[in-house]
């Protein structure tokens, strides 16, 4: 099954038990400055979840795309080195305003797995809440999963829980039950629950989230006029599933990205690391531009340049020596343009937009990997020093994280306090100057307009991520 006719399958049979097929909502949220990108399918119900916000219907379903590469949920660092994490990704996603609960959304979910899809009952394991004994009843009883499948998971000693979710600090939340795919043990990885949870043998394929309460600032849960449903399955997870191959990037649609990105590179490998954060890096920058996203030094524009950087550097790794991310906007759009309109629409402006910024990036780059490979060279011990990656942000154009990266690949750390007395050293010499134009009488001319910003972007862009 491509992944096309598995996104269409799903909401159809959603469909046919009476549920609202609603398009999916832009990367940026609309009215929630609190949230950077739409990071799950229920943020554009949030409000009706809530009660806030009445909809014509009270079942609805999507295939939402999503951005994970910032905020509280950020996957950027898993890209390129788990099987399932991706930055932009779609989740098909079924939901229920105060209409069903608990025991119709795990038989809906188990249907739709096993009577629709075919998947094999014995690879399944589910996880529920640890007090949650309604959901572990429905799985026991009724649809007679074996105990030993069914995992219960509390809350972490950090004070976090997979189990019981919520949206921020503040609002809708409740437990969880999710269903994870077993693919075999040539995969390496321990169930979930387990220490080695975080292998790729066990991937959680589907989360159901039951939503009974409100959290409200000094966390009393506060009872739901009328307990809800949100659900969220990878679409990506479940082609691999459905394929029958154990890593996402494996499914067509990726096989489609990773063969372009290397005719556009002109790599000599079929499959690589970079390859494959391209082809992930491509989804999320086409479609954040499409949906209005510009790069910047701030905010989620400055998240959107750290992904082309990101990108563009792998690029470079394996040989691009010219732009070539913008080339990668048509076999996006011959992949992805049916289910996504706007995309096709966007276009020709998103290839503009790239391909400028592509650039910009390009003049730097160069010198930059220079500047380090020069620095690497008499490395002693294994942290890239401050002044390095300050050198690389400040004059070069390299994100943090995108040093981050490098040193990643080599088996080697940041000097982060190193780097953040850098920076504090340029504020410092930023006030200086600023005092110094003021003192003079104000010759805006003069001043160093730059040096205070790079500073803002940093604290702002989110570029803490190592
Ligand atoms: P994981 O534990 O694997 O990181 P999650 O618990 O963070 O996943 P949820 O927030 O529950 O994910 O999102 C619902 C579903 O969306 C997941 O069960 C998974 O199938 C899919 N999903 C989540 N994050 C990603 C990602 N970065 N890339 C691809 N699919 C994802
Ligand atoms: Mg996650
Ligand atoms: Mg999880
Ligand atoms: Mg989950």
């Amino acid at each position: 099954m491509k992944s096309a006719d598995i996104r269409r399958s799903f909401l159809d049979f959603f469909a046919q038990h009476d549920h609202t097929v609603v398009p999916s909502s832009p990367l940026v949220p609309a009215n929630d400055p609190t949230l950077l990108f739409t990071n799950a399918g229920m943020v554009q119900f949030k409000d009706v979840f809530l009660g806030r916000e009445k909809r014509p219907y009270s079942r609805a379903a999507t295939s939402q795309r999503c951005v994970r590469a910032g905020g509280k949920h950020n996957d950027l660092e898993n890209v390129g080195y788990t099987a399932r994490h991706h930055t932009f990704f779609e989740m098909l996603g079924n939901f229920s305003f105060g209409d069903y609960f608990k025991r119709d959304a795990i038989h809906y979910a188990w249907d739709f797995l096993t009577d629709v899809l075919g998947l094999t009952p014995e690879r399944l394991w589910v996880t529920v809440y640890e007090t949650d004994d309604d959901a572990y009843n429905v799985w026991a009883n009724e649809i007679k999963v074996p105990a030993e499948r069914i995992i219960r998971i509390g809350d972490d000693p950090d004070g976090g829980s997979d189990n019981f979710w919520q949206m921020g600090d503040t609002g809708p939340c409740g437990p969880c039950t999710e269903i994870f795919y077993d693919h075999g043990p040539e995969v390496a990885g321990g169930p979930p629950g387990s220490p080695d949870e975080d292998g790729d043998r066990y991937i959680e394929v589907w989360n159901l989230v039951f939503m009974q309460y409100d959290r409200d600032a000094d966390g009393t849960l506060n009872p739901l006029p009328s307990p809800s449903v949100d659900t969220g399955m990878g679409l990506e997870r479940l082609s691999a599933v459905l394929q029958g191959v154990h890593s996402n990037y494996e499914i067509d649609l990726f096989q489609d990205l990773i063969a372009a990105a290397r005719r556009v590179t002109g790599a000599q490998e079929a499959d690589s690391a970079s390859l494959r954060v391209i082809a992930d890096h491509i989804r999320s920058i086409a479609f954040l531009i499409t949906d209005g996203v510009l790069p910047s030094n701030e905010g989620r524009g400055y998240v959107l340049r750290r992904i082309i950087r990101r990108a563009a550097r792998h690029g470079f790794q394996i040989g691009s020596e010219d732009a070539f991310l913008y080339r990668l906007v048509r076999p996006l759009i011959d992949t992805m343009g049916e289910a996504y309109p706007e995309l096709v629409k966007a276009g020709e402006q998103v290839e503009k937009v790239l391909e400028k910024e592509e650039r910009k990036f390009l003049e730097t780059l160069d010198h930059g990997m220079k500047i380090l490979e020069e620095d690497l060279k008499d490395l002693q011990g294994r942290v890239i020093p401050g002044e390095t990656i300050f050198l690389l942000y400040d004059t070069y154009g390299f994100p943090v994280d995108l040093t981050g990266d490098i040193a990643r690949e080599r088996g080697l750390e940041l000097d982060m306090a190193g780097f953040e007395a850098e920076m504090e050293k340029q504020r410092e010499r930023a006030r200086a100057a600023s005092r110094f134009s003021m003192d003079t009488g104000n010759l805006p001319g003069l001043e160093d307009h730059t040096t205070e910003f790079c500073g803002y972007e940093y604290l702002e862009g989110e570029g803490r991520v190592v």
